[in-house]
């Protein structure tokens, strides 16, 4: 007898229904009418079956820092640079416990969301030293039945201002880091006050300097430890931009160079939307030729702020990358803290958020949103035995939906989520919710 069976349910490749038989962990078999008999069998009758929600890129150290009872911002939204300087001071009151007691409330949120896997930043530097990665090795630890978690050691004081960062980034792999984390914007502060507009002509050639330097550190530092490379990247809107003045751009270039070709991920890329059709045709052959995979993040809430009509939306562009081959995910980045007090680690309102923006909103485009958040991100990500096929981890969701569309028109229930073949979460309801 087995662990699992999971009948007459659906997947992303279309309406043909079929049984899943799950055990030790793992999917053994797919197919319609398997003969197992199992501990536990649940009929989906047409639900929709996915593999388990990434969240392929989220600020876990420091989400759900504000007070739940009155979620959103102390004080009214000044500028970008005012939520970073909120952010420096706020955590300087983190302790370990603290960081481990909100990650893993978060992760617990996210599991009720669907999401079985998810890269994690975190911030390291010469301030916090390794205790935010201290408390979310803690984490991966203790729930580890619950979440496949990557952490990304994440420059928040850049790389270059002091000369033991390099090694406290050695440290931090040491210590149960996974992935290299790159910021170019957070290198600001290196340059002289009067050096730092990048807007101005005179702050052009400082700008590229500063970000060249701190990608440089990044990836050298990341194949020296063979780890892949997660970078923020061009998260500003400039009004217009040229080729060599997109981070990614550089970063492609120098991923190609030196071969380190399908490791890097990068986050945001507003940048991308500020350049002339033509400058943007060139970057994104450039990131497709490098493999780089994109994550779009919620930059339409943050960016465009300051524009007094016609209110840019700041986002990357997500179809013409999709179109060129790109892998394309998007994610939640940040949820109830300093910069964002919005958020619910919940991957289908990300992914309806995304659907305004982008402006995709035909049944085949909302197919590939749902892929966003599962194969793509996945791929992203790199995860192992990612899938429904047999010999893939049985981390997936049933959601009460009868097509990938529906799932994110309707917001669908999830109504199981399952980990290593157990069932994590449930949000049964007594009707079918197609309309
Ligand atoms: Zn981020």
């Amino acid at each position: 007898m087995i662990d699992l069976v999971l009948r007459n349910g659906i997947t992303q490749d279309g309406p043909a229904r079929s049984d899943f038989a799950i055990d030790r962990g793992m999917i053994i078999a797919r197919g319609p009418g398997l003969d197992f008999s199992a501990k536990l069998e649940i009929d989906l009758d047409g639900r929709l079956l996915v593999p388990g929600f990434v969240e392929s890129h989220v600020h876990l150290d420091i989400a759900l820092m504000n007070d739940p009872r009155r979620p959103g911002r102390a004080k009214p939204f000044q500028s970008p640079l005012e939520l970073n300087q909120a952010m420096e001071q706020r955590r300087k009151a983190f302790t370990r416990d603290d960081i481990e007691q909100r990650a893993e409330r978060a992760v617990k949120l996210a599991n009720r969301h669907g999401v079985t896997a998810m890269r994690a930043q975190c911030h390291v530097d010469p301030e916090v030293g390794l205790r935010h990665l201290e408390a979310l090795v803690s984490v991966r630890e203790k729930l580890r039945d619950v979440i496949e978690l990557q952490i990304v050691a994440f420059p928040q004081q850049g790389l270059l201002k002091h000369p033991a960062t390099p090694e406290l980034f050695r440290e931090a792999f040491r210590s149960g880091a996974d992935v290299m984390g790159c910021a170019p914007n957070l290198e600001q502060a290196i340059l002289p006050a009067n050096r730092r507009d990048p807007l101005q002509p005179d702050g052009i050639k400082e700008r590229r300097e500063r970000f060249r330097r701190h990608i440089d550190c990044a990836l050298d530092l990341a194949m020296e430890l063979d780890v892949d490379l997660d970078m923020h990247a061009d998260l500003s809107l400039a009004s217009d931009i040229e080729l060599d003045d997109l981070e990614i751009v550089y970063l492609a270039r120098r991923a190609l160079m030196c071969g380190y070709t399908g490791r890097v991920t990068a986050g945001h890329v507003c940048a991308l939307d500020s350049a002339s059709p033509a400058v943007a045709g060139q970057a994104i052959e450039l990131i497709a030729r490098a493999k780089i995979s994109v994550i779009s993040q919620p930059d339409m809430y943050r960016l465009g702020r300051t524009d007094a009509r016609n209110v840019r939306r700041g986002l990357t562009r997500v179809k013409q990358l999709l179109a060129a081959g790109v892998n394309v995910a998007f994610a939640s980045n940040n949820v109830r803290d300093a910069y964002r007090p919005l958020g619910n680690f919940d991957l289908l309102e990300e992914g309806l958020i995304l659907a305004y923006g982008a402006h995709m909103d035909s049944v085949d485009e909302l197919d590939a949103l749902l892929r966003m958040c599962t194969d793509n991100a996945a791929k992203a990500v790199h995860l192992e035995g990612y899938g429904l096929e047999p010999g893939c981890s049985a981390n997936m969701v049933v959601l009460d939906a009868p097509s990938p569309s529906a799932a994110i028109v309707d917001q669908a229930e999830k109504s199981f989520v399952i980990k290593s073949g157990k069932i994590i979460a449930t949000n049964e309801i007594e009707s079918s919710s197609t309309i």
